[in-house]
Formats: C-alpha cells, sequence, structure tokens
C-alpha cells in the first residue's frame, strides 16, 4: 500500500493562511461613538477607491447567539463590476439590500507609548489567537477603513493635495456623536512640536493583501455564494427614508482608477 499523504484544498488553504502570521479574515477598522484610535494608512490617498458597497448584510448563523453574522459585500452593480454581473446584483435586485457609496483604504491600528499626554512611540498593536494545539499567533491589527467621503475622507483627500502622502505620519481620529450627527476629528501624532515616526512596517506589509484583491474577494461568486438563501425584505433599510441611488454608481476620477486596476487583475 503507499504511503496515505494528506491532501486537500484545505489544508492548502490552511497551511496559505497560517503561514506568515496571515489571517482569514479581513478586519474591519471602525468608530463607536467615543472611540479614538491611533492607525496609519497604508493606501496613499490618490488610490482610495469609490466603491458601491453592501454592508452589513444580514446572513443566518447559527454559530452566534444573535443567529447572524454581517458581511460586506461590493455591489455588483459598482463599476468595476458591470462587465462580468451585466448590471444586474441579487442584492439590490432581488434580496433589496440598500448599496451605499464608500471610499475604502487600508489601515493598522498603532498603539501610542505615553510618557504623561506625551505620546514618544508607536507600535503595531496585535490580536492573540490561541490556536487548537495551543500555539498562540500574534496577528497585527490591520484592516479596511469603509468610510463616506463627507465626513470622514474629505478631510485626508485634502491634507493629501496640500501637504503631502498620509502614510508618512501616524493618524489618530476620534469619533464624536452617532448616525446622523456624527464627526470625526482627526490629528496627527505628535510629541510636542515634532512628529512621532511611524514604527516599521515593511515586514507587515508582506503579508497584507492588496485592497484590490479584497475588493475583488468582497464582490467574488464564492462570497456572493452566500447570498442565494436570503430572503427579500430580510434586510433592514439603513439608509432612513433615503431609496438607494440607482444611478448613483460611482464616477469621478477614484472609481475610474478603480476599474482600471480591477482590470488588470483580471487579466492573470
Ligand atoms: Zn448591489
Amino acid at each position: 500500500m503507499g504511503k496515505q499523504f494528506r491532501k486537500g484544498t484545505d489544508l492548502i488553504k490552511q497551511s496559505a493562511e497560517n503561514k506568515g502570521g496571515k489571517r482569514k479574515f479581513t478586519r474591519n477598522i471602525y468608530w463607536k461613538p467615543g472611540d479614538v484610535k491611533t492607525i496609519a494608512f497604508l493606501t496613499a490617498a490618490e488610490e482610495i477607491p469609490k466603491v458601491r458597497l453592501h454592508q452589513m448584510v444580514r446572513i443566518p448563523d447559527d454559530r452566534f447567539e444573535s443567529g447572524i453574522r454581517y458581511e460586506t459585500f461590493l455591489c455588483k452593480k459598482d463599476p468595476s463590476m458591470s462587465d462580468e454581473s451585466g448590471g444586474e446584483c441579487e442584492l439590490c435586485d432581488r434580496v433589496e439590500h440598500d448599496a451605499v457609496e464608500r471610499f475604502v483604504a487600508l489601515a493598522v491600528e498603532l498603539e501610542p507609548i505615553k510618557e504623561g499626554k506625551r505620546v514618544t512611540g508607536l507600535e503595531v498593536m496585535h490580536d492573540t489567537v490561541t490556536k487548537d494545539d495551543g500555539e498562540e499567533v500574534k496577528y497585527p491589527r490591520w484592516g479596511i477603513i469603509i468610510q463616506a467621503s463627507k465626513n470622514f475622507f474629505s478631510y485626508f483627500a485634502a491634507y493629501a493635495e496640500s501637504q503631502g502622502d498620509i502614510r508618512e505620519v501616524a493618524w489618530t481620529i476620534e469619533r464624536e456623536g452617532g448616525s446622523t450627527d456624527t464627526k470625526y476629528h482627526q490629528y496627527i501624532v505628535t510629541n510636542g512640536p515634532r512628529v512621532v515616526e511611524l514604527p516599521d512596517l515593511s515586514e507587515m506589509m508582506e503579508n497584507i493583501p492588496a485592497l484590490e484583491d479584497l475588493l475583488e474577494e468582497m464582490g467574488s461568486e464564492e462570497k456572493y455564494a452566500q447570498v442565494a438563501e436570503l430572503d427579500p425584505g430580510s434586510q433592514p433599510s439603513f439608509g432612513g427614508n433615503k431609496k438607494p441611488e440607482l444611478a448613483g454608481v460611482p464616477s469621478g476620477d477614484r472609481a475610474d482608477k478603480f476599474a482600471e486596476i480591477r482590470q488588470v487583475i483580471e487579466g492573470y
């Protein structure tokens, strides 16, 4: 009898995911009212795509006490998807989930090292996960920031235009208020008059997928397989009285840029 090798795509995927501290899911970096977080952007302001998203899609899942998990999908009416989808989106058209236009950027959460009020250094924050065999694995706390232009990204776009690359400095961002009165306050992390230097992110960057790959995954057939069982009307409306803008497909340079990037990826 021949040797029994351990085989299977699951095994391959597992190994790929465990190698180099790669993580199995993409964290969403967001602020609850009152939250203060320090981050470094990993995406330049000019590269931040505008995309049409289905956020907080409710998927039945018995593993959670609430019986629901939430997922974010790239809407198939997004211009980057329209060639393959023909402008049809199951979430929009059948499930009647409201899509929204958002800007997305990769970032990593940082821990300020303080002496009194002053920040003297910055470290990458990590999550520790204990695997089945008891081994502890540390994952850098990188993730995707999904926000509107109006109260979040417009500031960083303006900074990039007048001051330079938003990735060169660390930002402390504070959320004030909730729902419609939400304001974000942001400032560069300084120690008195001096800017606090970023920690070395180069090693971490090697294990972070490209933003466009993450977005592509959010609109993939594999991901959309989860939508098949969702019933029309099973999703609450987040837009208040606002109807999703049917003609509100992303426009402008950033959407074009994103469509361009996706075309390149699809060529592989
Ligand atoms: Zn859609």
